[in-house]
């Protein structure tokens, strides 16, 4: 491939999220001038209709949850919260709106290399692409390198009758007006039970329709863990059940399932995202893609086509932001001369119900299918002092580890706050460390990640004989 002069680069990139943002910015820094194309709002999936507001109201409903209900209800009066919708809504997109223009908007307005154009792109061969502007019209946009990141789609099962009704995708339930008094939740993965969860806590009385078990990916225990938590609040979880007709009638929705009929006011279908690749013409420039949909990619987002890349969702990269950040960044630095690739192997990942789900690395079965001799052990919540303050002692800490080295190679956890230890545990792997080592570091007393401290030591001692501290 002919080396351009800094200077000289022109690279066009497709979309405006977290992938995109990070690869025009590393682009710029390395001296190319970029094109940056979105057909919707700056931003992508993160800020708008991800991430950001699907945490505000996950914490509002856990406020709600902790008002209605909480371990010191003994000492402290519990009173049902009065929910308004309208407010919790309007507090939820000021935040959206101010962290898209604190963030995109006006990193961008700073950025004079970087020229925003607002419509569709497609290929039109390896070397250009075709934009049909959102404002009429068409512009021809020619390239020497392009980044595909243009993001994934809330995906729709086939299920007969689903199209023709009502339903809610992530992005219609997040800007629901009003809080269903019945929700049927389709899915089983992180945005379906993180849903599911926050319309409970706030009112609604929710039904996971569950095609294997919750979360089914992880460690077995990881899914009964959080099955558990979600039946002592009321939620109903329905394991293995499959849909097969779906009817919206006076109002209400009707499923039919192999658990019976369940009638509802609102459904949310939450069953994972597809590779927004459709309207690409991928084709036209040879950029090939999987069997599942996402563009196929060597590790340094390569694709088929020489000069162009991808990055994010629009692959087949797991569907996180910091991972389609990370992407975007490796990829600019490619595409601008370098070399550099994406390690996954320590890629935390949180879910955020209550207790959260956290992993890194490998679990027991994946471990094994490396073939990896493991070693693990599996710490209850109970022998966790923070937990215990916090009378909240649902929930386990597992870690795996490699037998013949001792080294830290997974962790597993469901907790309050998991997703704040499971860092330390990113580090303790990335760095290599053995479980021996992990168990002689300083942890503060009282916090949650001291569990991590205390499960490395189950590997030699028995923690219920401990004094305080964990020595
Ligand atoms: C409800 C929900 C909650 C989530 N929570 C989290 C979380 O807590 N933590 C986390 O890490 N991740 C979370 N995610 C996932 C995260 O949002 C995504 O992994 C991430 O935003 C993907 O970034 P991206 O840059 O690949 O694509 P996107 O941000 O989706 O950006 C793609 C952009 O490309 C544009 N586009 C598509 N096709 C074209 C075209 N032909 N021409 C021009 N523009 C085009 C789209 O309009 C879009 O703006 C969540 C996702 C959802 C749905």
């Amino acid at each position: 491939m002919t080396r351009l002069k800094n200077t000289e680069w022109h690279i066009a990139i497709i979309g405006s999220g977290g992938a995109a943002m990070a690869a025009a910015l590393k682009a710029v820094e390395q001296g190319a001038r970029v094109t940056l194309i979105e057909r919707g709002t700056l931003g992508g999936t993160c800020v708008n209709i991800g991430c950001v507001p699907s945490k505000i109201m996950i914490r509002a409903a856990h406020i709600a949850h902790l008002r209605r209900e909480s371990p010191f209800d003994a000492g402290i009066q519990a009173a049902p919260p009065m929910i308004r919708r309208d407010r919790l809504l309007a507090q939820q997109q000021d935040r959206v709106d101010a962290l898209r223009h604190a963030k995109y908007e006006n990193v961008l307005l700073g950025q004079p290399a970087i020229t925003r154009l607002a419509g569709e792109a497609r290929f039109m061969d390896g070397h250009s692409l075709a934009v049909r502007l959102n404002d009429g019209g068409e512009q021809v946009v020619p390239f020497d390198r392009c980044l595909i990141a243009t993001g994934a789609s809330a995906a729709v099962p086939p299920i007969p009758g689903l199209a023709a009704t009502p339903y809610w995708t992530s992005t219609e339930a997040l800007v629901g007006d009003s809080i269903p008094q019945r929700l049927a939740v389709i899915g089983s993965s992180v945005v379906a039970v993180e849903l599911a969860q926050a319309f409970a806590r706030l009112g609604s009385r929710v039904t996971i329709l569950a095609r294997h078990t919750l979360l089914f990916r992880e460690d077995p225990a990881v899914g009964e863990a959080l099955g558990a938590a979600f039946r002592t609040e009321g939620i109903e979880v329905l394991e293995h059940a499959q849909v097969s007709q779906v009817a919206h009638v006076d109002g209400e929705f009707m499923l039919t399932t192999t658990h019976g009929e369940l009638r509802a006011d609102r459904l949310l279908v939450a069953t994972g995202r597809t590779p927004n690749t459709g309207s690409l013409q991928l084709e036209a420039a040879g950029v090939s893609v999987s069997q599942q949909g996402g563009i196929v990619i060597d590790p340094g987002m390569r694709t088929s086509a020489p000069g162009i890349y991808a990055a994010g969702d629009c692959t087949d990269q797991p569907q996180f932001v910091y991972v389609a950040a990370a992407a975007g960044n490796r990829a600019a630095i490619n595409m601008t001369g370098g070399d550099a690739s994406l390690d996954l192997s320590a890629m935390p990942v949180v879910v955020f119900t209550d207790p959260q789900v956290a992993t890194v690395g490998l679990s027991e079965a994946d471990a094994r299918l490396e073939g990896m001799a493991t070693d693990s052990r599996t710490l209850l919540l109970d022998n966790v002092p923070r937990a215990l303050a916090n009378f909240a002692t649902q929930g386990f800490i597992k870690l795996v580890i490699d037998q013949h080295t001792r080294r830290l190679i997974g962790v597993q956890a469901v907790a309050p706050e998991a997703g704040e230890l499971i860092q330390s545990a990113a580090l303790a792997i990335q760095a290599a460390m053995t479980v021996d080592a992990l168990a002689d570091t300083l942890f503060p007393y009282l916090t949650m990640v001291e569990g991590l401290k205390l499960a490395a030591q189950t590997f030699s001692k028995d923690v219920r004989q401990l004094s305080c501290c964990a020595g």
